[in-house]
């Protein structure tokens, strides 16, 4: 068994993580372009997971099977014959199937929590709200100035308390932010975030990246609604942003309230076109393939299982090594 691939692939997790925990909150041009910080964000948490799970499976499997054969089973039944094998492999399995096992569960939590809560607030919201003007507003009597969205239910929900403060123009920004989070789906991206701190939360990496793009998400829907309200949304923040926001939506100041604002009022360059492209290429395309890269590198590098001369045919070499009248029946060579 080689441990170079299994060991190159711990290397590059610790070498993710730990320039991930470093570079990630001070790197200043994903709040330029917040798609692409979320994209970055989770390359690295995907492939630092990957590499990790794969490193733990390659010591535990010595080698990677052609097809369907028996030479796998004969490769683990040497890898486990000693003493030391069996520890090493046990412990590398054992590892493995935690990972994947934690990575479910808290896939399985988040899912199942975020269902309660929505299906619990939208009970109260029947309740207690009325519909609005528009389709899928809904109006909440309430003084504490609030809009949010209800991720799945594709509805907007404001409080008298904000109708009361915000003017027209701010109201239709902050409704333009909701509409944003509804449509780029933002809610997925905030839970695909947080099940890998949720599933190892002693791993600071993970913490970091999910709380990054928790920001970045805020970011890219105060992009799009800033392409028609970028001042009316910046006003329409600072009034809001005191207020909490109720646990399954996402509210329009709920995070960084003060570094959106200071960014909506810094009006940046607008990006050309081809920088536009060249952000969604990478961010649909580039992204993926790179999160895959390492894993992909590190199957193709992992060795083979050897040929089991048992499950060879056995009249392969007879030609060269025998005389036609000696070819001998198949019993003859087992
Ligand atoms: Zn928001």
């Amino acid at each position: 068994m080689t441990m170079m691939v299994p060991g190159l692939l711990a290397a590059y997790a610790l070498v993710v993580a730990a320039a991930g925990t470093w570079w990630l909150p001070r790197a200043s041009w994903p709040r330029r372009r917040p798609r692409l910080g979320i994209a970055a964000c989770q390359v690295l948490t995907v492939t630092f997971v990957a590499s990790v799970l794969l490193a733990g499976l390659l010591i535990a499997i010595p080698c990677l099977p052609d097809g369907v054969n028996l030479d796998v089973a004969a490769e683990l039944r040497d890898h486990y014959s000693s003493a030391r094998g069996i520890a090493i492999g046990s412990a590398a399995a054992a590892a493995s199937l935690t990972v994947i096992g934690r990575l479910l569960w808290a896939a399985a939590s988040a899912m199942a929590t975020a269902r309660r809560r929505r299906a619990r607030h939208d009970e109260t919201l029947a309740l207690v709200g009325r519909p609005g003007p528009v389709p899928g507003l809904v109006i909440l009597d309430d003084d504490r100035p609030l809009v949010y969205c209800l991720p799945g239910r594709d509805r907007v929900v404001v409080t008298t308390g904000a109708l009361n403060r915000l003017d027209r123009a701010e109201l239709q920004a902050v409704l333009a932010h909701e509409r944003a989070h509804l449509s780029a789906r933002h809610h997925l991206v905030i839970m695909l975030a947080r099940i890998l701190p949720d599933a190892f939360p002693g791993i600071r990496f993970l913490a970091i990246a999910a709380d990054q793009i928790g920001g970045l998400v805020e970011m890219a829907a105060d992009d799009s609604a800033a392409r028609q309200h970028r001042l009316p949304l910046a006003r329409a923040l600072l009034l809001l942003a005191t207020s909490p926001v109720p646990a399954p939506a996402l509210g329009a100041a709920r995070t960084a309230a003060g570094q959106r604002i200071c960014r909506l009022l810094d009006r940046p360059r607008p990006a050309s076109t081809a920088g536009r492209v060249a952000a969604f290429t990478v961010t649909l395309l580039a992204a993926p393939a790179l999160a895959l890269t390492v894993p992909a590198c590190a199957l193709l590098a992992a060795p083979h299982c050897s040929p089991n001369p048992a499950h060879q045919p056995p009249a392969a070499s007879a030609p060269h090594s025998l005389p036609s009248h000696a070819a001998a029946p198949d019993k003859d060579l087992d």
